[in-house]
């Protein structure tokens, strides 16, 4: 059943969170966001400027010297765990905030936000490890050890893909590291990050350990980048925003964690199973409407095997059903904006002049519930090579570009031939083969037989233009603190 807007959405403008209080911005200054199904406004958002960035570090600054020192581990990880059951409270809004904000569909929605607690589970377990080690150094006067330390204020900017999911990603290991937050949500996609903060506030963190604030990447997110008392910015979207954020972020040394675009192969050897690898292409084609960074979105596929799996795919690329994201039966709703929009018509016309043949599956002629929202058919590019800019760069979209091979080298050659390395899917029953693959492709993930899906409990993060450091598992926890190496004499 639909949800009434009214029901769900405030009517004064979305706020602030700053040193444990929800605020409207200095100046007053608000921005609008939009439902991506109708185009229509749907609430107004504070915007933060400097001088809201300004006091929101401060305050996690406070917070980090003062009450957040003195928790002990345990006592962090309870904190964690009080989060993780005041979101399971809150994340029915919480989806349905996404199913306005983003255009995901309801049942996407909720499986992407019931995640989250176990996200928050998992690392309150881990903190409880963290240690630093004893090292049997060449001098007999010496003990020498290391402690493992918070970082400081950490910055976390998210995209509009998974906004609350990815936020706790971050937040996450940060807090369980001993670091304090200031969370930048996207402001294409701002309203749920608010609500998490409500879950935040009854958690009953000291004030200002997590801090939220909304604006545009340009000014709220870059004077967050820009401020000298932010230890470490954690980043998640757009490689060419990355790049910016890392050239800015050099200023003052921080530490990054850049998690950034990618264009998956999804490699499809003649000994592979042909149902499960169709269902992983169709499921990383609809699923957010292919705007997810580690979906495959090149479809490698030998040559022998390449008809069959192609007609499999077609027959359920006919059928999607493409609607509202509030109807449970939706599989794909629209594109977040018109900007993402206009990117994929752009890679529509970029293709068919390198001379790939874009095919599209659906036909909304007629579909009059469509006209407004940002809707796009999923759409293959046939006849394609690996040297065009559509089987190279992010589209970010219901679009996967189809080559072939003929030879497990060539395979390779075609995988590695991207200047992305975020995550790759081999589908084959040979064990020396997939364990070939494990070895030569350049990726930060590499599925074999499986989906390019990530878990909480294990690394994930890309190699090459696709990102440095990780996110999830111990690993993240470790990129968020630094180590310091003690050198006492015994002599
Ligand atoms: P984006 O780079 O446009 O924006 C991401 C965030 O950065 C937003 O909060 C934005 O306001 C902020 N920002 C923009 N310019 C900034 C600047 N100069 N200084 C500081 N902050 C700035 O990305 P997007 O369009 O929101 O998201 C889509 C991209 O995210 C895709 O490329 C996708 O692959 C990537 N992504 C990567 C992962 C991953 O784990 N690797 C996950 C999800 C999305």
């Amino acid at each position: 059943m639909p949800f009434e807007l009214d029901t769900i959405l405030r009517k004064e403008p979305y706020p602030l969170l700053i040193d444990g209080k929800e605020v409207a911005s200095r100046e007053g200054r608000t921005f609008e966001t939009l439902n991506p199904a109708t185009g229509r406004v749907i609430a107004s958002v504070y915007e933060a400027d400097e001088g809201d960035v300004n006091a929101a570090v401060a305050a996690a600054r406070r917070a980090y010297e003062g009450p957040w020192s003195k928790f002990t581990p345990k006592e962090r990880s309870k904190a964690l765990l009080r989060l993780a059951t005041k979101l399971a409270e809150h994340s029915e809004l919480m989806a349905q905030l996404e199913v306005l904000d983003v255009g995901k569909p309801i049942a996407q929605s909720r499986a992407s936000i019931v995640g989250t607690p176990a996200t928050l589970e998992y690392y309150a377990s881990v903190l409880l490890t963290l240690a630093g080690e004893t090292i049997n150094v060449s001098d007999n006067s010496l003990i020498d050890f290391t402690l493992r330390e918070s970082l400081g204020v950490c910055g976390l900017i998210l995209p509009w893909n998974y906004p609350v999911s990815l936020a706790i990603l971050k937040l996450a290991p940060a807090l369980a590291a001993g670091n304090t937050v200031v969370i930048k949500p996207s402001e294409v996609t701002p309203l749920s990050s608010v609500e998490m903060g409500r879950a935040i506030l009854e958690a009953g963190f000291p004030a200002g350990v997590v801090n939220i604030v909304n604006g545009p990447g340009a000014t709220t997110g870059m004077a967050l980048v820009r401020h000298p008392d932010v230890a470490k910015i954690s980043f998640t979207g757009g490689t060419v925003t990355g790049q910016a954020i890392s050239r800015e972020a050099a200023t003052t040394v921080k530490r990054l964690t850049l998690e950034l675009g990618g264009k998956s192969p999804l490699v499809v050897f003649e000994d592979g199973d042909i149902a499960k690898a169709v269902g992983v292409a169709y499921a990383d084609i609809t699923r957010n409407t292919g705007q997810v960074c580690a979906a495959c979105t090149r479809l490698v596929l030998h040559e022998k095997v390449a008809d069959e799996f192609l007609e499999a795919l077609t027959a359920k690329l006919v059928k999607v059903k493409v609607g509202d994201p509030q109807d449970e039966g939706t599989e794909m709703g629209p594109i977040v904006n018109q900007r993402q929009m206009q990117r994929i018509s752009d890679y529509l016309a970029i293709g068919a002049e390198e001379g790939a043949r874009p095919q599209s599956y659906l036909d909304f002629s007629g579909r009059k519930e469509l006209e407004g929202g940002y809707f796009v058919p999923p759409i293959l590019f046939h006849d394609a090579e690996s040297g065009m800019r559509v089987a190279r760069e992010e589209i970010f979209g219901p679009v996967q570009t189809v080559l072939r091979f003929k030879t497990e080298e060539d395979a390779v050659r075609i995988a590695n031939d991207s200047p992305y390395g975020l995550a790759a899917v081999a589908m084959t029953r040979d064990a020396a083969r997939a364990m070939r693959m494990a070895r030569s492709v350049q990726a930060g993930s590499v599925c074999i037989n499986h989906g390019a899906k990530a878990a909480v409990d294990a690394p994930f993060g890309g190699y090459k233009q696709s990102g440095i450091g990780k996110e999830r598992g111990i690993a993240a926890m470790l990129d968020d603190t630094q180590i310091k190496n003690v050198r006492f004499s015994v002599a």
